[in-house]
């Protein structure tokens, strides 16, 4: 019997979304199932990243970055702004309207691509069958040819640290926020409590994060990491290392969280807690038991490298499956399966994935650190070049950190890029386009940078990796 789409997308987020489009580009019949309501109950589609994620988050950064600037900055730039304020209210409706704008976006893409959107509920079932239960109406059941399970991943919660209406929540809650809370908690100094903890910190908040591991941002290259925690400090966060959240008591005077570390047992009190301890899979309503698909005992849904369930005509994407939640993964690796569902032979370059975080200088690596590299075996060469050494960083007043290149010394190809600075999330992606054609140390030395520009940096850091930097001695 012909089936009545050729694909059916569960879930209508990074993954989700991107490959629904690709998907009817392609002359696929596509439709795309998204439970997501706005806050005024309203089918939202876009996912978590557009919703209650990136987007949201970076447009509270910026604002908040723009503010500190005209707060902290602009005088000793000889531009005088008397006393800046802000209007915490306004930054939230410039905020929705961002998010408005783009999840809207969603819906005239699916439109002009002839993706059929379906906002619901999606469940798995053999054949493979779907079960669409739209949010008000009969559920009914649809046939595919194939189904992407694209339903991405949920925060996180702390059995002893339960969330509260308004004192202790996870990050959907702390980008809500009508006022910087005087005193704010955060547990678990990763990526959300960072970037956060800078909006809040940036507005008055006095930020404390409590962080369980004994290493600071451990993923990262570890002199960068070091680099960036003081600064960090200066910033006024507080980032306390080895420090084990033991519970929480809500009273009047705020929560008071009771947590251990390596001086003893403490408690402090917040006006409000943020716990960002990272995120699991979201596969509630989403398997039926006979659908031959089981998530593993840690939620994931098992896939090979090219995102096959081992269910014939199965596949799944973005934050439900191995490696890093991350938006541009997520959407690179649902636009590779309806590649290959339509007879092309794309792949998903694992190794060659960057990542950002967006603190004030961002953190920006790609491939392998320092450490990763020599834990490999490799015998590297490094180069670095500091942006105080950049004449485009200090004509922006943005000099602090530095780009490290990380070459194998016997391919001489570039293994990996760490960024701290300013603009580092754009500065990755000349660092992905070389090593995705497999760059060396000298290509990159070879190619000219325009002047004056941030990029000059990675220029002269490849440079550096075989002493040849001109605008610095050798770090060699
Ligand atoms: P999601 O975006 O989670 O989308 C899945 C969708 O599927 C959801 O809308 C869900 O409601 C729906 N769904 C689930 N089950 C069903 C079902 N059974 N039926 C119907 N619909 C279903 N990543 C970055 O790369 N850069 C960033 O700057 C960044 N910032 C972030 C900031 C915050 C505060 C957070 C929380 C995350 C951030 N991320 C960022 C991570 C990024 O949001 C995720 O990696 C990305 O959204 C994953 O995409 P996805 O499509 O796999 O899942
Ligand atoms: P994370 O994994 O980055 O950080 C969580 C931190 O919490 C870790 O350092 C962990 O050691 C710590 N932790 C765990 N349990 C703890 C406990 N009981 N007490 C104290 N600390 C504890 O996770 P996140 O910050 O919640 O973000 C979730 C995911 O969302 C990230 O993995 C990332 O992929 C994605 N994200 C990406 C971006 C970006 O790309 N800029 C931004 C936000 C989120």
């Amino acid at each position: 019997m012909q089936s009545e789409y050729d694909v059916i997308v569960i879930g209508g987020g990074p993954a989700g979304y991107a490959a629904a489009i690709r998907a009817a580009q392609l002359g696929l019949k596509t439709a795309c199932i998204d439970k997501r309501l706005d806050a005024k109950g309203k089918p939202a589609f876009g996912g978590t990243c557009l919703n209650v994620g990136c987007i949201p988050s970076k447009t509270l950064l910026d604002i908040s970055h723009k503010f500190v600037d005209a707060r902290d900055k602009f005088s000793s730039l000889g531009i005088n702004v008397a006393d800046p304020s802000i209007d915490i209210a306004k930054m939230q409706k410039q905020k929705q309207q961002v998010v408005g704008r783009l999840v809207r976006g969603i819906s005239g893409l699916f439109k002009s691509a002839g993706v059929d959107a379906l906002p619901g509920t999606g469940t798995l079932h053999s054949g493979p069958g779907v079960e669409y239960a739209p949010h008000d109406g009969d559920s009914s059941r649809l046939s595919a040819a194939n189904v992407i399970l694209a339903p991405g991943s949920v925060p996180v919660e702390l059995e002893k640290i339960p969330l509260t209406e308004n004192a202790i929540v996870d990050s959907t809650g702390a980008l809500e926020f009508s006022e910087p809370p005087a005193r704010l908690g955060i547990i678990g100094a990763g990526i959300i409590g960072l970037e956060l903890g800078s909006v809040w910190g940036r507005l008055g908040s006095e930020v404390c994060l409590l962080e369980a591991m004994d290493e600071f941002l451990p993923m990262l290259d570890q002199e960068i990491a070091g680099q960036a925690k003081k600064l960090f400090a200066r910033q006024g966060m507080d980032i306390r290392l080895g420090a084990r959240v033991l519970g929480a008591d809500v009273g009047k005077d705020g929560v008071a969280l009771e947590f251990s570390d390596a001086t003893g047992t403490h408690t402090q009190t917040f006006d409000r807690v943020i716990v960002a301890v990272g995120r699991r899979p979201y596969t509630q309503d989403l398997l039926s038991p006979n659908c031959g698909v089981v998530p593993d005992e840690r939620g994931f849904i098992a896939v090979d490298d090219d995102c096959s369930t081992g269910v014939p005509h199965v596949f799944a994407v973005g934050d439900a499956v191995r490696g890093p939640m991350l938006a541009h993964k997520a959407t690179h690796e649902g636009v590779m399966v309806v590649e290959r569902i339509a007879g092309h032979k794309p792949s998903v370059n694992y190794d060659c994935i960057p990542n950002v975080i967006y603190t004030h200088p961002e953190i920006a690596w790609i491939g392998l650190s320092e450490e990763e590299a020599r834990g490999r075996g490799l015998d590297t060469e490094v180069g670095r070049f500091p942006f105080v050494a950049n004449g485009r960083a200090l004509a922006s007043s943005e000099a602090e950190g530095q780009v490290k290149v990380i070459t194998d010394a016997a391919s001489e190809r570039i293994c990996g890029v760490t960024a701290m600075g300013p603009s580092a999330s754009e500065l990755i992606a000349e660092a992905a386009i070389a090593m995705e054609f497999d760059a060396s140390a000298e290509d990159l030395g070879l190619t000219v940078f325009a002047h004056p520009t941030l990029s000059e940096a990675l220029h002269e850091a490849a440079l550096d990796a075989f002493g040849a930097a001109i605008h610095m001695p050798s770090s060699r």
